[in-house]
């Protein structure tokens, strides 16, 4: 997600990140490169301009900016003013009161809307807010069914009628079973269009008069840059929404619709949708988002999704262990190793971090996961004082220890290579202040 942009983004600021000394020219020079990135990402013009403006006029009046590293001072206001590009505050479903909350999802045809009906229908199921579903989506017979079968496969109850194309009756009595179910949360999945059309809002607003629902999410395909800003503004003039959901941002998404879309609807992005998968779908929080776009790494996000996926006692000591001044030993390195796997591709998780390098990513692809098994023969042919100890890996016992594990000593070489950068950028990622450190510029 966001790889060109948070690669270009860096390398503007990059440049001044270094300097001892930042000269107002340097400043706005800087912040030039960085709209026109922007431009690039298909963010909106008016949008990257106000951006651009009030990052120079932030930086102009800090005085500390020409004392104290001033390169990363300006980092950080630029990381700020993408927080409030953002929408500042995580935003999700506000439940009414009084059970159950009605969530409408609306948008054009092939947004992701009934995808992403379940997929949050799923998450809400684990959240313990008894999730319920209405195939409202009259038009297309192929839609109740999809619907109906995601649900199931979710293990979500749903209300389909196939065949009835009276929309508002079909919804009231979706919610009335809703109610009977205990459910809640009732999630609409609606009809869409291929394009705004005014037949599909006047529709819309009748349902929406008729079973008012406390939520209208908007679901919106985030590759589509600034044509989903237009089509959130569509909704929200014709409608009225309270939030949005962009999906596809897994796929090479610019950046400009998530940057955009707050700063011109004032609608919230309340989730993003990121697979096919039907738990591909993660809460919007601008200041992760902000942190990833500068690659400013989302260690927030690792931790999070290693506690999902990891045994507990496991992270937490893999973490303790990568935050000491020691750092970690092989043992340590290979059962990181064999943890991690179980997050999915490496390569994914790494580039959530700040300070990997490329190189440091061309390793570790290399070393997962068919060439775990090599890794482990390798560590499991030391000694436990050569495992704890590396530095005492003199020529001799690399060769011993590659005749035990029976690989080449090069790829003892090399595996002793990799787990110090490993370590040092360990040190690194846990190193100091709660500001994630930005990235050396190489990412
Ligand atoms: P609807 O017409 O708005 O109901 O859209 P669907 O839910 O049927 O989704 C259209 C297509 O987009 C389907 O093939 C989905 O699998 C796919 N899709 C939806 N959300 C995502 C996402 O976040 N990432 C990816 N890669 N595909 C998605
Ligand atoms: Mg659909």
């Amino acid at each position: 997600m966001f790889d060109a942009l948070s690669q270009k983004l860096s390398a503007a600021l990059g440049q001044l990140r270094g300097r001892g000394v930042l000269t107002e020219e340097a400043i706005r020079g800087g912040l030039e490169t960085v709209r026109r990135v922007l431009l690039e990402a298909d963010v909106g013009f008016d949008v990257a301009r106000d951006f651009t403006e009030r990052v120079q006029a932030r930086a102009i009046d800090l005085p500390a900016l020409r004392t104290v590293a001033p390169g990363q001072q300006l980092v950080k206001l630029v990381h700020e003013e993408l927080v409030r590009l953002l929408g500042e505050k995580p935003a999700t479903i506000r439940f009414a009161s009084v059970p159950p909350t009605v969530v409408f999802l609306v948008g054009l045809q092939g947004s992701g809307k009934t995808t992403t009906a379940v997929k949050l229908a799923k998450r809400l199921a684990l959240e313990q807010k008894a999730p319920f579903l209405v195939a409202a989506d009259v038009y297309r017979p192929a839609a109740v069914e999809q619907l109906v079968l995601l649900a199931g496969r979710a293990g979500v109850a749903v209300h389909a009628e196939p065949g009835e194309t009276d929309v508002i009756a079909l919804t009231r009595r979706g919610i009335e079973a809703a109610k009977r179910a205990r459910a809640r949360t009732v999630l609409v999945d609606t009809a869409g269009r291929l394009a705004i059309d005014t037949e599909m809002m006047a529709e819309l607003g009748r349902l929406k008069a008729a079973v008012p629902p406390h939520e209208v999410l908007l679901v919106a395909d985030g590759m589509t840059g600034q044509d989903a800003v237009r089509i959130a503004t569509g909704f929200h003039d014709a409608l009225g929404i309270s939030g949005v959901v962009l999906t596809k941002m897994d796929g090479d998404a610019r950046g400009g619709a998530a940057l955009s879309i707050y700063w011109t609807t004032r609608a919230p992005i309340k989730y993003i949708g990121v697979g096919e998968g039907l738990e591909a779908i993660e809460p919007f929080r601008p200041e992760r988002i902000a942190g990833r776009m500068l690659a400013m790494g989302d260690v927030l996000s690792l931790v999070e999704k290693a506690e999902q996926s990891l045994d507990r006692a496991t992270a937490e000591k893999l973490a303790r262990k990568a935050t000491t001044k020691k750092g970690m030993n092989l043992e340590d390195f290979l059962e990181a190793m064999r943890e991690m796997r179980k997050l999915g591709p490496l390569e994914s998780l790494l580039t959530m971090l700040p300070g990997v390098s490329r190189d440091m990513l061309k390793a570790v692809k290399a070393a997962d996961p068919k060439r775990l098994k090599h890794v482990e023969a390798i560590v499991l042919a030391m000694t436990p004082e050569e495992r704890r100890r590396p530095e005492i890996l003199n020529g001799s016992r690399r060769a011993r220890i590659a005749t035990g594990a029976g690989r080449p000593v090069q790829e003892v070489n090399r595996l002793l290579a990799q787990f110090r950068e490993m370590g040092r950028f360990m040190r690194g990622v846990a190193g100091p202040g709660a500001m994630p450190r930005p990235g050396r510029g190489a990412v």
